[in-house]
């Protein structure tokens, strides 16, 4: 296996590969990319470029470090792992590692520390600390679905690789899948039934991206009906019209401003359970506004 099997011939490869082989890999590494897997893939492989004793071409493939991260069992590359069943990374967990990072390495050069799951505020500080100054021989290499969930300090002393083409099959039918509940949110708001609000809502909280994907669609929604209430141009689909006739003008640009503090929310890592919850109370409130 190596980086063009797993990303294909294209530029970002060619970066990633003349970057390792000529040793010059910057210690704090970024994969984004909205392919989860995709993005892991290339972290493991890159770890296993960090680790390799190969003279020229990293991965070798053939010495003992190659072969020891192939099966998963380097010594000197470690994930860091989510514990007690919390939903991201915690200050704790950072500084188990910041602390093991001052270790030298068992076997390799190098240390390769792998973040793959999302980080609470705290800990991207505590992080950051370590990235400001890090020890020698040690590399950090974050995935992310978005750069825009890490903290814009920590992105500073990073330095990011967006791999995948972004335009991918999947990345389509999650703009299908927006869609469709953005509309089933849109039907909701001036129903005065909760459940259809709840049940619509709730399809979003195993999923960052489509909620991500559902506001934006929600916010374009609410100019244009509000757009519409000025203009009366009945050129708009359902969802909207129903939107324009059933709400007052303050109503809709209130919950413009709730579609927006949710987008802020959600790029500062908020929990998914929380900011869903609040999404519904502000929507409740917003629409009755007189
Ligand atoms: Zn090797």
């Amino acid at each position: 296996m190596s980086l063009k099997n797993i990303l294909g011939d294209c530029e970002v490869c060619r970066q990633i590969e003349a970057l390792i082989n000529s040793r010059r890999l910057p210690h704090a590494v970024v994969i984004e990319s909205k392919d989860t897997e995709l993005a892991q893939r290339t972290a493991l492989e890159l770890a296993k470029s960090c680790v390799c004793s190969g003279e020229i071409i990293r991965p070798c493939g053939k010495c003992i470090n190659c072969k020891k991260s192939a099966e998963g069992i380097h010594p000197d590359i470690y994930t860091v792992k989510i514990t007690d069943k919390k939903q991201a990374v915690g200050i704790g967990e950072i500084r188990t590692m910041i602390s093991d990072c001052f270790v030298k390495p068992n076997e390799a050069q190098s240390k390769v520390y792998l973040i793959f799951d999302k980080m609470t505020t705290e800990a991207q500080n505590a992080l950051l600390k370590i990235l400001e100054e890090p020890p020698q021989n040690v590399q950090f290499i974050i995935v992310t679905e978005s750069s825009t969930i890490l903290l814009q300090t920590v992105l500073s002393r990073s330095t990011v690789f967006k791999v995948g083409d972004s335009d991918t099959a999947e990345n389509n039918i999650k703009d299908e899948k927006a869609e469709e509940i953005a509309v089933e949110i849109a039907f909701a708001i001036p129903d005065n039934m909760e459940l259809p609000l709840l049940i619509a809502t709730g399809k979003l909280i195993s999923d960052k991206l489509l909620m991500q994907k559902v506001l934006e669609r929600l916010s374009e929604y609410l100019s244009l009906a509000l757009e519409e209430k000025y203009f009366k141009t009945g050129k708009y689909p359902q969802h909207i019209t129903e939107l324009s006739r059933t709400l007052r003008k303050r109503s809709l640009i209130k919950l413009l401003d709730t579609v927006s503090q949710a987008q802020k929310m959600l790029s500062q890592n908020c929990n998914m359970n929380l900011l869903v919850t609040w999404l519904c109370a502000n929507i409740r409130q917003s629409r009755h506004i007189r």
